[in-house]
């Protein structure tokens, strides 16, 4: 028996896992394709039923796998996809939204995100976001690589409020956000989607994650990932491509941490005292 997956509730009304999938890398290599959609679909049966991905990764190829692997199953799964900051035009946000449904093999995208900001007015994707949901092919937009600033600009442009989501790098290594960007998201209830919440893979082997991994027969990846869903609205989105991992990273909700251990944390991965621009990789 598994412990239940905490979740977090979107603008909208709709419960999502506080602990999803990735899926960065995936899709580009036709060799690693079967164990790809194995594991996101072990993933799934293990209640990781929140997807992340985007039309880049892999140029088109891991939304393909996703498509793959949620085949016959859609009704589990809160799909997330993300277009180009070059496509996020009234029209061309659109045509990358109907790309991308044609490669998931699915009607509607659950949370379209502008993956990070670029040329085109944000009002001009917000409207395209709004239309794309008035006709039914998301269910809801957000964005991503968002600070502070952007987010209060994003809030100032018609139907900005609307936004459901900011997708950021947060993780043991990268507190920044905790300073400001996290608590302005989590009085107006709107969650942050933590990338990299591993750091990538490297925080498996940061020596004080296990040590103290060590002590709770965890792993450090657990321990990473127990770090992020001890937070309020925080959805963290390991990737994986090992069955063994997939169900690794599903147990890390089972860890309970002692104060002690949290403060040890603090010490060796110190929150921030001071504002610091957003990081991004
Ligand atoms: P993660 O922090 O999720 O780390 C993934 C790497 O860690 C992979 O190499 C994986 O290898 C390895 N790994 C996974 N689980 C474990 C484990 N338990 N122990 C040891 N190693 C492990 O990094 P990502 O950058 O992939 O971030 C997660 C997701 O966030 C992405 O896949 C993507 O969906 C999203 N993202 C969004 C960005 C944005 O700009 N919006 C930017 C970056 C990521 P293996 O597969 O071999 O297990």
């Amino acid at each position: 028996m598994h412990d239940p997956i905490p979740t977090v509730t979107l603008p909208s009304g709709i419960t999502v896992p506080a602990l999803g999938q990735g899926t960065w890398n995936m899709g580009e290599k036709a060799t690693r394709a079967k164990e790809e959609i194995a594991s996101l679909k072990a993933g799934l049966d293990l209640g990781m039923t929140l997807i992340d991905t985007a039309e880049m990764y892999g140029e088109g190829g891991a939304e393909e796998i996703v498509g793959k692997a949620i085949a016959g199953r859609r009704d589990e799964v809160f799909l997330v996809s993300k277009v180009y900051p070059h496509n996020a035009s009234s029209k061309g946000a659109i045509e990358a939204c109907d790309r991308s449904l044609k490669r998931l093999k699915i009607d509607c995208i659950d949370l379209y995100l502008l993956h990070w900001r670029g040329e085109y007015p944000l009002a001009e994707t917000v409207a395209a976001f709004e239309a794309l949901k008035a006709a039914g092919k998301i269910g809801a937009w957000g964005v991503s690589n968002f600070d502070l600033d952007d987010m209060e600009e994003l809030l100032a442009v018609p139907d900005g409020g609307k936004v459901a989501a900011n997708q950021v790098l947060y993780n043991l290594g990268r507190r920044g956000i905790e300073y400001d960007l996290l608590p302005w998201c989590q009085e107006r209830n709107i969650p942050i989607m933590a990338y990299s919440p591993i750091e990538q893979g490297q925080l498996a082997h940061h020596p004080e994650l296990i040590h103290i991994a060590k002590t709770y027969q965890a792993t450090p990846a657990q321990v990473a990932l127990a770090f992020l869903l001890e937070r309020d609205g925080v959805i963290a989105i390991p990737k994986t491509s090992n069955l063994q991992r997939v169900a690794e990273n599903r147990d890390a909700v089972s860890l309970d941490i002692t104060d002690e251990d949290w403060a040890t944390l603090d010490a060796a991965f110190p929150p921030p005292a001071r504002e610091k621009p957003l990081e991004m990789l």
